[in-house]
């Protein structure tokens, strides 16, 4: 007890992480899949791609996809919009980072009509954007779509939205 208030690691402490602990918010966020084969890079692109640092992770399978609509994301749909309306109001987010990824497993079972899965998720990205964009007036919103190239992960944007 005497370690936890005096702020050092209690005998018990398991690991220590190497990196030091920064107060300062960043007031971003992304939205991105649950599917941890991309979180490492999904991670690099938005700290050191787009410059955020300690950016708000929103990891759900499907990433922001149940916000456009589909009807097997209703549920997941309600929560998203709850978690995302506290990060704004609680972290002062200015701006939304959305990021689908090459072979959803999400989209095992959407029903794409005549689209190919991947125009699929940048019509669900839109609507995603613009339905965040209806309920919280003033974020920047942008997105951006990660896809498997040479053995690599490759992000290219598709669209980006200023206040
Ligand atoms: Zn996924």
């Amino acid at each position: 007890m005497t370690d936890i208030l005096n702020n050092r690691a209690a005998p018990r402490t398991l690991f220590v992480s190497s990196q030091p602990f920064e107060g300062e918010r960043i007031a971003a966020a992304a939205i991105y899949c649950s599917d941890g084969r991309w979180g490492e890079q999904m991670d690099e692109f938005l700290q050191v791609g787009l410059g955020l640092p300690r950016y708000d992770r929103v990891a759900i399978p499907g990433g922001a996809a149940c916000l456009a609509g589909h009807m097997k994301g209703f549920h997941e749909k309600l929560s998203l919009e709850a978690q995302l309306s506290f990060l704004i109001k609680e972290h002062g987010l200015h701006k939304i980072v959305l990021i689908a990824h090459e072979g959803c497993a999400y989209y095992k079972d959407v029903w794409t009509g005549s689209q190919s899965v991947i125009e699929q998720q940048a019509e669900d990205l839109k609507r995603a954007a613009q339905h965040i964009e209806f309920c919280n007036k003033g974020l920047e919103i942008s997105s951006y779509f990660a896809r498997k190239v040479d053995g690599k992960v490759a992000f290219e944007p598709w669209s980006n939205h200023q206040p």
